[in-house]
């Protein structure tokens, strides 16, 4: 900003000016920043400064950008944007930066004096200084559906006092009701894009709203006159929606309200919170923790209360299956389950049920909906068994309360009762904790619900090396780290490398393993040759034998461990003890989307395969480069429309799996959760469990995919996805061969006939259907006969005699 700048001026002025200083950060370890003086504005008089705040993908920033567009296309005059987001995919923070006026703009900084601020999310009001900088007598529009009673309640005190204290002109708008009524679901922006151009005064009214429509003729015409015509609506209705709210004068002095006194460790309340409310900037250096090491499960901290509808359980029509657990992308819905003790301590609020099942007898079951962790994607409604859906999706505002008072309890004391069931069965899992929650992903991610059920399945012994892509960021966006720990402090470690080397990056990672627990085998057996106590000696031979058994070799190892700690130690115990780590079989996994595997990745991840070593690989097949918008890949299917491929990609996926299977040596697999659950947790147990490496490429619906019926169906598009032939579910297990048996078990059934209708239910075929009809007939044709081919090869494999 000026101020820095200006400080940099003054420095040379001084009389004994700083040499190497630093100016925008706060440098309290070698002390070189330079001192601001007083704020500064240096923008021209008659500029019109506004900042938006938005929820990634709720259209905020395409519209400020259509805005921009708009005023500069129309008007003489200058007009500036710059947009800022976090890390987190959809559903993250936006702020817009927008300066419009009649002498070139030149401020190449964030804007510091506000005229205008929009607030699109209600919620952010509690998360973010929204009204920093706001002038005397600015405009404040927020998108809520609060009356000003419920503002009372619902604004921080802080917040009403600046309204009233700078006269702020005030406006609230219930976009989401409207956009809802109007079948624009999150999608906001029309309205809050008419509310701006009513109260900034950059423009005539009338004029810009002309302006407004024609523009979204122009950027939705492809998407069909219904979309159109839905956003016309929202223009045209906007005006009467937006209110004026006109405060008491007594928000001036709005009290304070009690403290919060939660307890919270250093780093989450020092270094976390402070980079959350968008402070970041503001830490001094010496807050910054220079190991790069990230303390597992800060994301439970975040509560970012985004969604918009949340479930709500109905604990009588519930056949406690826990196929909504399962499929959550954000693993914040879970069943518990209470002991008589922890049942009667329960708040009332906390609806329970008696447990089904002869191993849980005696227990209460609940299923518990974190109201602020979740997305409001809808998958668990969407996928709920029972006669009368067991879930229904309410205001998050009506939920939240009951159900946070509720987590809070089960949290602090209800155990996790995860030994009853079997962990490698759907409902059994699902009492396991994920050791992955609440990520960056979007709402409905079709690639988190893979990754938190393998958390659940081998999470405490798990290492993964990890490929930039969607993976890398929800899975590690700081400083929110979604991957967490249990009881015992044991959970997966992460690491990030590059876009291009992750398999090799894994591949590094165990060979370290394998070294290590070479010399922790070693060191075991030489103390045997030692005078030890029996059940010490027998205690290691017992891991010995099971030490590659992924499940087993923990416990046979505390074993060990327990016999030693009452030896007498030696020179050898005490190597031993600083190997402890490596009793347990490491469960490797290295993740990353089809951008990496197919693609850029290839080369090493094909590498690692043919090096017959015990590790494991799972593709997060999106058949796009999803987190840089949706590029065309290698995963690609003919006739889909990609960026790269705007006319349909005119050749066929690549076959991964096959290329795999290739080697005879390779476990792979091929899944989607959706289609079938079981089949899913098979091929994840076999892979692990198979000594040498395994290869799972799963299907993955994704924003950039278009699902006409959004991504609250994307479990449901994994199953269509299967039953058109659209994709393959088969499992090659190297062990049946050596057993003398056929490797490959085909699981899904054949084409059913319903691909053409499963593609023009996704934007990225349906597009072009209407663009280039018969480019699209012929691309489609030529997918179903791939997609027939495929089948037919695969049970044709699949019926080859064993030898
Ligand atoms: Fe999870 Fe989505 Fe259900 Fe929320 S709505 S609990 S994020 S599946
Ligand atoms: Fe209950 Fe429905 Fe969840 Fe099954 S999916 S556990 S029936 S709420
Ligand atoms: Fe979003 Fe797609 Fe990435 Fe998932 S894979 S986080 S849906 S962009
Ligand atoms: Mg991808
Ligand atoms: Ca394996």
């Amino acid at each position: 900003t000026p101020q820095h700048v200006k400080a940099v001026f003054d420095n040379m002025l001084s009389r004994s000016p700083k040499n190497h200083f630093t100016v925008g950060i706060v440098d309290d370890l070698t002390n070189t920043s330079l001192s601001l003086g007083p704020d500064l504005d240096t923008v021209p008089a008659g500029t019109v400064q506004c900042k938006f705040y938005g929820l990634g993908a709720d259209g905020t920033v395409g519209a400020n950008k259509q805005a921009i567009k708009i005023i500069g296309d129309h008007t003489d005059l200058f007009a500036q944007g710059y947009f800022a987001y976090d890390s987190k995919k959809s559903g993250g923070f936006t702020v817009s930066h927008l300066r419009f006026g009649k002498k070139p703009i030149q401020s190449s900084y964030l804007i510091t004096h506000v005229d205008y601020v929009a607030c699109h999310k209600a919620s952010y009001v509690r998360q973010y200084d929204i009204l920093d900088g706001l002038r005397e007598g600015g405009a404040f529009v927020l998108n809520s559906s609060w009356s000003l009673k419920d503002m009372e309640k619902e604004l921080p005190p802080a917040m009403r006092r600046i309204i009233a204290r700078k006269k702020i002109k005030f406006y609230n708008v219930d976009a989401v009701k409207l956009a809802t009524d109007l079948g624009l679901g999150g999608r906001i922006n029309m309205i809050m894009q008419t509310a701006f151009f009513k109260l900034a005064n950059v423009l005539p009214f009338k004029e810009a709203v002309d302006m407004l429509k024609a523009s979204i003729r122009d950027a939705y015409g492809d998407k069909g006159d219904k979309v159109v015509n839905m956003n016309i609506s929202a223009v045209e209705k906007a005006m009467d929606a937006l209110q004026e709210v006109k405060y008491p004068a007594a928000w001036a002095d709005a009290p304070d309200e009690p403290e919060n006194t939660l307890e919270e460790p250093e780093y989450i309340s020092g270094y976390v919170r402070p980079i959350l409310a968008q402070r970041g900037d503001k830490l001094p250096v010496s807050a910054m923790f220079p190991d790069g090491v990230v303390p597992p499960g800060s994301s439970a901290y975040e509560k970012r209360g985004i969604a918009i509808d949340v479930p709500e359980w109905q604990p009588a029509s519930c056949i406690q299956c826990n196929q909504c657990a399962y499929v959550c992308p954000h693993a914040a819905i879970r069943p518990f389950l209470l002991s008589a003790e922890e049942s009667a301590g329960a708040p009332a609020s906390l609806s329970q049920v008696k447990a089904i099942g002869k191993e849980l007898d005696g227990l209460k079951f609940t299923m518990q909906i974190y109201a602020l962790d979740c997305q409001g994607c809808g998958s668990c409604a969407d996928v709920c068994p029972a006669k009368q859906k067991a879930l229904l999706m309410k205001p998050l505002e009506s939920q939240a309360v009951a159900q946070e008072a509720n987590l809070a309890y089960v949290r602090g004391h209800v155990s996790i009762k995860d030994g009853l069931l079997p962990r490698d069965q759907l409902k059994g899992s699902q009492f396991y904790q994920p050791l992955l929650e609440f990520s960056g992903a979007c709402a409905g991610c079709g690639e988190t619900p893979y990754v938190r059920l393998l958390t659940q399945m081998f999470g405490e012994r798990m290492t993964i090396a990890n490929a930039t892509g969607c993976s890398s960021i929800w899975g590690g966006s700081s400083p929110s780290n979604p991957y967490t720990v249990n009881k015992d402090g044991h959970g997966p470690a992460w690491g990030n490398s590059l876009f291009e080397d992750a398999a090799e990056f894994g591949f590094g990672i165990n060979m370290a393993y394998d070294l290590r627990r070479a010399r922790l085998v070693d060191l075991a057996q030489r103390l045997q040759k030692e005078k030890i106590p029996a059940t010490l000696h027998k205690a290691i031979d017992a891991w010995l034998a099971g030490r590659d058994d992924g499940a087993a070799s923990g416990p046979l190892g505390e074993a060990v461990l327990d016999e030693l700690a009452q030896s007498p130690s030696g020179d050898l115990a005490h190597e031993i003890w600083q190997l402890a780590d490596f009793f347990a079989k490491k469960s490797v996994w290295i993740f990353g989307g089809d951008g990496w595997a197919y693609d850029i990745g290839y080369g090493g991840l094909d590498h690692v395969l043919a090096s017959g070593e015990d590790i494991n690989v799972l593709v997060l097949d999106t058949e796009v480069y999803s987190n840089t918008g949706g590029q065309s890949s290698k995963a690609t299917p003919l006739g889909s429309v990609a960026k790269f491929a705007a006319s349909g990609k005119k050749t066929d996926k690549k076959d991964l799996g096959r290329m795999a299977m290739s080697y005879g040596y390779v476990y792979v697999a091929s899944v989607s959760m959706g289609a079938n659950k079981t089949q899913l947790i098979k091929a994840f147990k076999e892979a692990e469990a198979y000594k040498g490496p395994s290869l799972i490429i799963a299907y993955a619906p994704c924003i950039n995919q278009g699902l006409r019926k959004g991504m609250g169906k994307s479990i449901e598009e994994e199953k269509l996805a299967v039953e058109s032939g659209y994709w393959p579910l088969y499992r090659y297990n190297p062990e049946l061969a050596a057993k003398g048996e056929n490797p490959l078990q085909l699981d899904g059934k054949a084409p059913d006939g319903t691909l053409q209708s499963f593609l023009s239910g996704e934007n990225r075929y349906a597009q072009l259907e209407r663009s280039a009809p018969e480019e699209s007939r012929r691309l489609r044709a030529g997918l179903e006969k791939t997609c027939n081919a495929r089948y037919n090869l695969l049970k044709q494999l699949s019926e080859l005699p064993g030898k």
